[in-house]
């Protein structure tokens, strides 16, 4: 089965095979690392991270998958200088958060995190290179831009045609109006205080642009397979990387861009400079687990905006605790029926759907519906009586499977403490005693200890999980 992806550069879905026998080289813009991320942001990341397990877990790839840390930027510079603290100090301070958010919400970890400060030299080569080969200038006070009109394809990827170039732009993030030349080097001005560098060009500090392809290239090669970050992204900064990128090795830079939309909320994208962010802090201080805030992240296909509620993260809640409860039914219910072979069909064919929507540019929305479905056929089976044990290993090893992908850790709920099990067996032995005391007593003490609530079917008891 063929892997289809939607390509922002030829705006259409695109038959995906790395360019390099059984590596796929993916690069994802990473934070800026000044404050907390918001889950907009996570958004993004979990894209990318979901993309990158299917690539592995399901096409059999091996990823090779950077992102960027941003340590340095106008928003750094001025907190730096406001609270009058070491740079070093204050992004590690972030840069620790931002490690301890992704780890909580099981991102796997990728190859290389660059961080862009440890990279000065290898920027300031690459804009050595765009300023021989005619791409850049310098300006008055030091400052050196990237010549929009020098580099032919400009507008390629955002779709801005006749580039009529405004102005010379020094911030780093801007919109189609402003159109420009852009800074890939920003000469030292009082108001940046201690931050700066001392390099050949003198006092200063890199523009944002420069670092992605500087960091991609440096780790990745001249020519990537796939590029992600969100929608805002495509103009200006993928746009003035392909234009750096290409300018620099005369190939093409990246052969897959991939956009996620935005989270919103109320109608408007999730953004600091918006003032309705809402941190992975925010939602574990309310109570909600990771489980449930990842599957709502990931749940939405990565090409339609999502909006945040919080009975949407309730339902995801719930979603996450009866997949939970499943596996746990999968694993621990002793059925005792026959080999099922409908069941065993319908298994084979869940398997080809998932893996089908999955291809179509990962339709996970699509993928997951099929997956439920599936679920509540094989529960009718269960209650029916009507399944084998083979029947329900086999059934486990693929909702597990599913789970590379979805990253949930399902897996976890199958640790269960050995004295659960035994406690489980005495109050079945006290049950057929008639000893309906001491059977309550096992059944509160389970759900007090082990937070496992007791079910008695006609296979025996089996547990559920109330915290996911
Ligand atoms: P930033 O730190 O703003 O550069 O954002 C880091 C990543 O998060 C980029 O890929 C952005 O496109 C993405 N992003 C920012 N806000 C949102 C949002 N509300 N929804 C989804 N992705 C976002
Ligand atoms: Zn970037």
């Amino acid at each position: 089965m063929v892997l289809k992806l939607y390509n922002t550069l030829t705006k259409r879905k695109e038959e995906f095979k790395p360019l390099e026998g059984n590596v796929v080289k993916i690069y994802t813009c990473g934070p800026t690392v000044y404050d907390y991320a918001h889950i907009g942001n996570f958004r993004a990341y979990i894209f990318a991270d979901i993309l990158r397990r299917y690539l592995k877990y399901f096409k059999g790839y091996k990823v090779i998958h950077v992102m960027n840390i941003t340590d340095i930027d106008d928003k750094i510079i001025k907190a730096v200088n406001e609270q009058n603290v070491d740079l070093e100090e204050y992004v590690s301070k972030y840069i620790k958060i931002f490690f301890e958010d992704i780890k909580t919400l099981n991102l796997e970890t990728f190859e290389y995190y660059p961080r862009v400060t440890k990279h000065i030299k290898d920027i300031v080569e690459a804009i050595k290179k765009l300023l021989e080969k005619g791409y850049a200038y310098k300006s008055k006070d030091g400052s050196i831009y990237y010549d929009i009109s020098k580099f032919k394809d400009y507008g390629k990827l955002s779709g801005i045609r006749n580039v009529k170039k405004k102005s010379r732009i020094s911030h780093d993030s801007y919109s189609k109006e402003e159109i420009g030349d852009f800074a890939l080097w920003k000469a030292y001005k009082p108001e940046d205080g201690k931050v700066y560098f001392e390099t050949e060009f003198g006092r200063g500090r890199p523009g944002w642009h420069i670092e992605c392809s500087v960091l991609a290239m440096k780790y990745l090669g001249e020519t990537i397979d796939i590029h992600t970050g969100g929608v805002d992204l495509i103009f200006p900064h993928h746009e003035n990387e392909i234009a750096q990128s290409e300018a620099i090795t005369g190939k093409q830079f990246v052969r897959f861009w991939l956009h996620n939309e935005h989270l919103i909320v109320e109608g408007r994208k999730m953004s600091k400079s918006l003032g309705n962010i809402i941190t992975l802090r925010d939602l574990l201080n309310k109570g909600y687990s990771w489980r449930a805030i990842r599957f709502l992240l990931l749940s939405t296909h990565y090409r339609r905006q999502l909006n945040f509620t919080y009975d949407a993260l309730k339902s995801a809640e719930n979603t996450v605790r009866n997949l939970a409860n499943f596996v746990i039914k999968l694993k621990f219910l002793n059925v005792n029926g026959k080999y099922d072979e409908e069941l065993k069909k319908k298994l084979e064919e869940a398997r080809r759907k998932f893996e089908e929507y999955m291809d179509d540019d990962l339709n996970i929305s699509e993928a997951l519906a099929s997956l439920f479905e599936f679920i509540s056929f094989v529960n009718k089976k269960i209650n029916k009586g009507e399944v084998s044990r083979k029947n329900l290993d086999e059934v486990l090893e693929f909702i597990l499977k599913v789970d590379k992908v979805l990253g949930l850790k399902l897996d976890e709920f199958l640790n269960v403490d050995e004295n659960v099990i035994k406690l489980i067996k005495e109050r079945e032995e006290a049950r057929k005693r008639k000893d309906y005391k001491r059977a309550d007593e096992i059944r509160n003490y389970i759900r007090e200890k082990y937070g496992l609530i007791l079910e008695d079917t006609k296979y025996g008891t089996i547990w559920r999980v109330e915290k996911i």
